[in-house]
């Protein structure tokens, strides 16, 4: 009698738990916990930088959506660390706080050395993944991290930097952006010029993943027909579904998957719902408005601006926009998956990089076996879910490992671009 007591109140026990996931099932928490689970694109290293964030907090009141804790809780094995330069508040100095970021990502693995490593290949991950650590890798988001110097991009990927967005939302030196593109004040180059078909080229040589997020429509075209290693969008969306300029349109996606490529799903609610994008749209004004009277303030005061404070008034502001349904993001996979193919598309959250505005569900990494469960609600296969999860941009990864090796065997001392 006692026996049974124990067993009903055992599961019962087990009952509340798995109601706490919010139904997250036996099934979907299987393939998510065997599976190398990736996301390409994470805005903690400002926190890490701005906010002295450890990654090793267990603090329970914290928004922000990467933590080791949290990270395990979704199995998510893989980070590409962002490394993000504002192009307003660096004028000057973009390479020192491209090293000033690259640094904190260190430091966290160097703090957690038992729960986190540095990864720079495929192997490094699937070591890590054998090791149950968060493999930590990075990606530079913008090209004027480089400062329109082929040997900074070099000495970047010998910091071990894998991937670079060809631009942020503002046009540099060598790539139109589609933050700007429709701005007459910025001088633009009607896409990439022969110097940023240089910059691909040599990325392709060392090995350093081409990424076409946040670039403007022809640039897309153009680094398509350049490169010689399959592309990565790190944090894109699809825009036939929600119509933002930093979504990408089925014509690209198909380019995509002729390429070899992947796109990674963007989680910001802006890029995958579109009412919440027009509802956005329509505040946009008032809260630009409150950011520059905030900017003045401390302009006026003698104070810094910090992406912190921005961060902080944009949160303000969206908490007041209902948050959109986690089938919005699931219908942004589904699309790319019809479009491009099953072999064309996973993550790339943008945690940390969006205000808290992700859809109902998705608060942190731990929540990501949500995503596979509603996958697996909508017909998809555990073997299709493990490509979505992380099989997919690992095998790019592979191959833009492969044409390096092949680039550089063919031509050890010429290929350099200057
Ligand atoms: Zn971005």
């Amino acid at each position: 009698m006692k026996q049974l007591n124990v067993v009903i109140l055992l599961s019962v026990a087990i009952c509340a738990i798995s109601h706490a996931q919010s139904a997250v099932s036996k099934k979907a928490l299987d393939i998510q916990n065997s599976s190398i689970v990736v996301d390409t694109h994470a805005d903690t290293p400002q926190r890490f930088l701005d906010e002295n964030f450890d990654i090793g907090s267990t603090d329970p009141n914290d928004k922000g959506h990467i933590s080791l804790d949290k990270a395990k809780a979704g199995n998510l094995g893989a980070e590409f660390f962002s490394i993000w330069v504002d192009p307003e508040t660096n004028q000057g100095h973009f390479a020192h706080h491209t090293l000033d970021l690259i640094d904190t990502v260190y430091e966290q693995a160097a703090r957690h050395p038992d729960r986190m490593m540095m990864a720079f290949s495929v192997a490094d991950i699937e070591r890590a993944h054998h090791e149950h650590k968060l493999a930590a890798l990075m990606g530079i988001e913008g090209g004027h991290s480089i400062e329109n110097d082929v040997r900074l991009l070099r000495d970047y990927y010998r910091l071990g930097v894998r991937y670079m967005t060809l631009s942020w939302s503002n046009t540099n030196e060598f790539a139109d952006s589609s933050g700007d593109i429709n701005d007459p004040k910025i001088e633009h180059h009607n896409g990439l010029t022969d110097h940023g078909k240089e910059i691909v080229l040599e990325m392709n040589r060392l090995g350093m993943l081409v990424d076409i997020s946040h670039v403007a429509d022809k640039t897309f075209w153009d680094a398509i027909a350049t490169t010689k290693a399959p592309v990565i969008a790190s944090h894109s969306s699809a825009r036939a579904l929600t119509n933002h300029p930093r979504n990408m349109t089925d014509d690209m996606l198909r380019a995509v998957a002729k390429n070899g490529g992947v796109v990674q799903v963007n989680f910001y609610s802006g890029f995958i719902d579109e009412n919440y994008r027009k509802a956005s749209e329509a505040q946009a004004k008032d809260r630009d408005a409150a950011v520059k009277a905030y900017d003045a303030e401390m302009k006026a005061a003698g104070k810094p601006i910090n992406y912190l404070d921005h961060d902080r008034i944009d949160r303000e502001w969206m908490a007041k926009l209902p948050r959109p349904p986690l089938s919005s993001l699931i219908d942004h996979i589904d699309h790319i998956a019809k479009v491009a193919g099953i072999d064309h598309v996973g993550l790339g959250s943008d945690f940390d990089g969006v205000s808290g505005q992700t859809p109902q569900g998705i608060d942190s990494a731990a929540d990501l076996p949500k995503i596979t469960q509603s996958l697996l609600d909508r017909g998809y296969s555990a073997e299709d879910i493990r490509k979505i999860l992380g099989a997919n941009v690992l095998r790019v990864f592979a191959e833009a490992e492969r044409v390096s090796r092949e680039l550089q065997a063919g031509k050890p001392d010429n290929g350099h671009a200057k």
